[in-house]
């Protein structure tokens, strides 16, 4: 028997010993910076001579990490290695693969802030959203190991007096993750060990901008006792290794999270069957969104602009469960829009591995910076400019928060997923019509209604179609296990990771009907 799942508690910076702890994990991590990592092949370290550097986004003249570049060489190495392994790790006691999880989380717990401090300085994260991240990928562990044991049985089926059914889960293969870096622990992590607990063996391909925490949780993995070639790393270019592992015959499922561009191309891919391939490819995505926050006449105001602002701006926006859209009922838009304005000001913009002085730090990149300011650009021709509206990059991506009013919901600015700081100010005339507005996009991840009106509120939960609807708070901060998280449509394959049903993507259902 193991405990009952509880979700990982978030740490008080505010209290002067966390506050301490998390510098002085800064510090171990500011000292470890600029090392060279290996790739990860069936247990053995292999250095290449071509490398990704990886930097830090709030001073980009700081290199985290320099990391080995799989080829395609490595990605058909690392393919054997993770089939060979399959046959023995299929056959593990799930109890056993679980301990692995179990140590694994214990062992991050331990060591937490400096995970977290990695995420400062690799994906430029404020403390708190480090912390969370941090956070979720031991809920992300203790949840699935979990969830393996529970499943590990089957399911009770009928049988007649002259036999005995069984009905039970096998996994599926060899299966590939390919990780994002705004959630560069948690979802490099959970994505990889959901398919792996079950009995996959897989091989990680994580962003290209943060692979030195991935490189980490390598680390965490082997020393809890994964067997070699069970996950095997291999960090690497999209278009070149990438492909040649999306296309591979002996490529079983891809987990995939990240943009909606990307998902499409892997999809496009892993359905085309290659020579000696039997059988075909699952895919799971989790694929970006235009999420919503809509406002009723009845409602409380402050909250709503809270949630807006918290929502929007969290992470710099580089969520794709952020509220991009604020979509306000007419009577209470001046005053939402005003209160949102004030909150924002207040924010503060900076890099985040000094002190826990700054709101948000730097976007992900030069090409995540070039993204938001041309949409920017895109807004002050679709709407009002309310405030921010500028970047700064000569140390690190930074932008400022950004508003704009008056957006016609048809808007590009209303559509399309911009990964950044900027939310969109739309006005409806009524509940129908903030509804309608709401869904007015190919997404479907994210939504939240602010209203006190419990006839609304009931209309939502039936018509606002997302995978994740929050009512009276805002649209992000999902918790592994409490709020599985998945959304509809161009948003993805309607999976939620962290919920009851994960696991079962990476499985299949064997009957065996036993005479006798
Ligand atoms: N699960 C996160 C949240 O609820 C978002 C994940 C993502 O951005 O990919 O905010």
């Amino acid at each position: 028997m193991v405990v009952p799942y509880k979700h990982e508690p978030f740490t008080d910076f505010s209290v002067k010993e966390n506050e301490q702890a998390y510098l002085d994990a800064l510090a171990v991590v500011k000292e470890q910076l600029g090392k060279e990592y290996p790739l990860i092949i069936n247990g053995e370290q292999i250095f290449t001579e071509d490398k990704i550097v990886s930097e830090n986004p709030a001073n980009h003249k700081e290199i985290v990490g320099y990391v080995s570049k799989a080829s395609k060489e490595h990605a058909e190495q690392a393919m054997q290695a993770a089939d060979e392994a399959f046959k023995t790790w299929k056959k593990w006691d799930v109890k056993a693969r679980a301990n692995i999880l179990f140590r694994a989380s214990a062992m991050i717990r331990r060591r937490k802030h400096e995970f977290s401090a990695w995420l400062t300085y690799e994906a430029g994260k404020p403390w708190r959203e480090a912390d969370a991240d941090t956070a979720e990928a031991i809920d992300f562990l203790e949840y699935y190991a979990r969830q393996i044991i529970e499943l590990k049985d089957g399911v009770e089926i009928n049988s007649r007096e002259i036999e005995h059914n069984s009905f039970s889960y096998i996994p599926l293969g060899v299966g590939i993750t390919i990780s994002p870096w705004n959630f560069a622990f948690a979802i490099m992590a959970g994505t990889t060990v959901g398919p792996m607990v079950a009995g996959n063996t897989m091989l990680l391909k994580p962003a290209s901008t943060t692979p030195v925490i991935a490189y980490k949780f390598m680390e965490v993995l082997i020393e809890a006792g994964m067997p070699k070639g069970v996950v095997n790393y291999i960090p690497g270019d999209s278009r070149e290794m990438g492909d040649y592992v999306v296309d591979h015959p002996r490529t079983r499922f891809i987990n995939f999270t990240g943009s909606k561009a990307v998902g499409l191309h892997i999809a496009e891919r892993a359905a085309k069957i290659q020579e000696g391939q039997i059988w075909m490819k699952r895919m799971i995505a989790e694929m970006g969104g235009k999420d919503t926050i809509i406002v009723d006449n009845d409602s409380d105001l402050e909250l709503a602009a809270e949630a807006i602002t918290m929502s929007a701006f969290g992470f710099s926006g580089q969520k794709c469960s952020a509220c991009s859209r604020a979509v306000i009922h007419q009577d209470v838009y001046d005053t939402v829009l005003d209160r949102v304005v004030e909150l924002t000001k207040e924010l503060t913009v900076g890099a985040t591995f000094n002190d826990n002085s700054k709101f948000m730090g730097p976007v992900n990149d030069q090409a995540a910076f070039d993204k938001v300011l041309k949409y920017i650009e895109i807004g002050k021709e679709e709407g009002r400019l309310m405030h921010g509206g500028k970047g700064d990059n000569s140390e690190g991506y930074f932008v400022e928060p950004t508003i704009f009013a008056d957006v016609a919901p048809k808007a590009r600015l209303m559509q399309e997923e911009i990964f950044g700081p900027v939310v969109a100010f739309s006005k409806a005339k009524d509940f129908d019509e903030l509804i309608e507005i709401a869904n007015n996009t190919e997404y479907g991840l994210t939504g939240a209604v602010i209203s006190n009106n419990r006839e609304h509120l009931e209309q939502a939960r039936q018509d606002f179609h997302v995978g994740n609807l929050y009512f009276n708070r805002g649209c992000t901060a999902a918790i592994v296990g409490y709020q599985p998280f998945g959304g509809f449509n161009m948003s993805g394959t309607d999976s939620k990771a962290g919920g009851p049903d994960y696991l079962l993507h990476f499985l299949q259902a064997k009957t065996v009907s036993d005479m006798f």
